[in-house]
């Protein structure tokens, strides 16, 4: 399929990013967006506060992109350089724009503040720039042709820069690009790993769909990125017959319509559509499970009540001298609650997520689930690995999950 996707380049600015001190999430966020929007983005450039390097690196981009979005160096300072270097890259002078001086001082007075003569800086832009509107900051930003592309420089404050973007910038691209955006369909996994996903997965592939792999935190997530004017029918089957490789452990497929839904809220899902109720109740997990829970969509129809213990609050139960992170504390932890609250299901964790806590003798990381139903108690033990707080995450998403595992299965 041949490529009518215009080309993107972004360029990010400051010293304070080529060093490292402050990670360049703009480029992340607008390369997703762009992304989205149908525009092929080609590179990223960073470059730190010196004029011939950003007036280069503008330059060049122009040169090769049919957009070019820079972030950073639009304040009063002087290291804040980027009208200055854009004017040299297009062999024009800076002028003054009474628009947007009048902007920044309409700002300064209601903030009822006095305007340093430093922000008069900013209302100088390239000559034959267009003003951006920043209704969230005084940076104001610009846009103009340059060689090739159409060059956006937005304020380098991640808030603003977002909001000028929607509110401002997106019209204009609209209006300037032929845009026609490819799908994302993303595959939501739960209780499997990166490579046991790949090894499901295997050699499948199909022309023009690309496949990406991404690690968020409990979840693992499968990317198909569809070129646009591919058939909505089409997607589905692929998207279905992925899943059916992977199993039980695909929990939601967003971008086939429908509202995105994270583990809580697809098992909390399930427990309604069934009319059940669940009950929780944690230890050593810092309160994640109940979190997690309580977060969800859905969460105050089938959460009948949510228990985080004190290190020395023991289920009634539980004969003095068993350890908090055994089987046997997590069986009467769900059976507890469940009782108690007279729910479908009682779900029980406990976890050891920090070394030599009180009352805790195993490793940490090992974790305790249990799910009381009206049948039988279920019981599952793992060992998970990272610090204290990934642990605790990790052993709540496995516990959601091992409820969601039971009510499909
Ligand atoms: P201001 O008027 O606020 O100075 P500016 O356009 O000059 O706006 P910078 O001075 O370059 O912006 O950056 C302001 C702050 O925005 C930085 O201190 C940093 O915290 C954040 N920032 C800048 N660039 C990025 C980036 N690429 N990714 C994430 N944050 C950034
Ligand atoms: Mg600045």
């Amino acid at each position: 399929m041949p490529s009518l996707m215009p080309s993107a380049e972004i360029i990010s600015q400051g010293d304070e990013v080529v060093t490292g001190q402050t990670v360049d999430t703009n480029a992340a966020w607008l390369s997703e967006r762009l992304t989205a929007l149908g525009f092929s983005v080609l590179r990223h450039s960073t470059v730190g506060d010196r004029l011939n390097t950003i007036r280069d690196v503008v330059h060049e981009a122009a040169r090769r992109a049919d957009l070019c979005v820079c972030t950073g160096g639009l304040g009063p300072t002087e290291d804040d350089l980027t009208a200055q270097a854009v004017a040299a890259a297009a062999g024009r002078p800076l002028a003054f724009d009474a628009q947007a001086m009048a902007q920044i001082e309409a700002r300064f007075r209601r903030f009822a503040k006095p305007m340093p003569e430093s922000n008069r800086k900013q209302a100088m832009l390239p000559a034959g720039a267009t003003l951006l509107e920043n209704r969230w900051g005084t940076a104001p930003g610009f846009a103009i042709e340059l060689e090739r592309a159409w060059a956006v420089f937005l304020p380098g404050v991640p808030r603003e820069m977002k909001r000028m973007f929607e509110e401002v910038v997106l019209a204009a691209l609209e209006q300037r690009f032929h845009l026609r955006p490819g799908r994302l369909v993303t595959l939501r996994t739960a209780g499997i790993g990166e490579s046991a996903l790949q090894q499901r997965i295997g050699t499948w592939t199909r022309q023009d769909v690309v496949i990406s792999y991404r690690s968020i935190p409990p979840e693992n997530q499968i990317k198909l990125r569809f070129p646009p004017g591919f058939p909505e029918r089409e997607m589905r089957v692929m998207a279905d017959e992925l899943a059916m490789r992977i199993g039980a452990s695909v929990f939601a497929i967003d971008g086939l319509g429908g509202l995105p839904a994270t583990l809580p809220a697809a098992t909390l899902g399930l427990l309604k559509e069934r009319g059940e109720t669940l009950a929780a109740a944690e230890w050593g997990s810092g309160g994640r499970l109940c979190s997690l829970l309580q977060g969800a969509e859905g969460a105050s129809r089938v959460l009948a009540h949510g228990h985080v213990c004190g290190y020395g609050d023991r289920p009634a139960g539980l004969a003095t001298g068993v350890e908090m992170v055994s089987e046997t504390a997590a069986r009467a932890l769900a059976e507890d609650v469940r009782r108690a609250t007279g729910a479908s299901f009682g779900l029980g964790l406990t976890v050891a997520s920090e070394a030599g806590s009180e009352g805790v003798a195993t490793s940490p990381g090992t974790t305790h689930m249990a799910l009381a139903t009206a049948q039988a108690t279920l019981h599952r033990q793992i060992q998970l690995g990272g610090d204290q707080d990934l642990i605790r995450l990790l052993a709540a998403a496995a516990a959601v999950d091992f409820l969601r595992r039971h009510v499909l299965s």
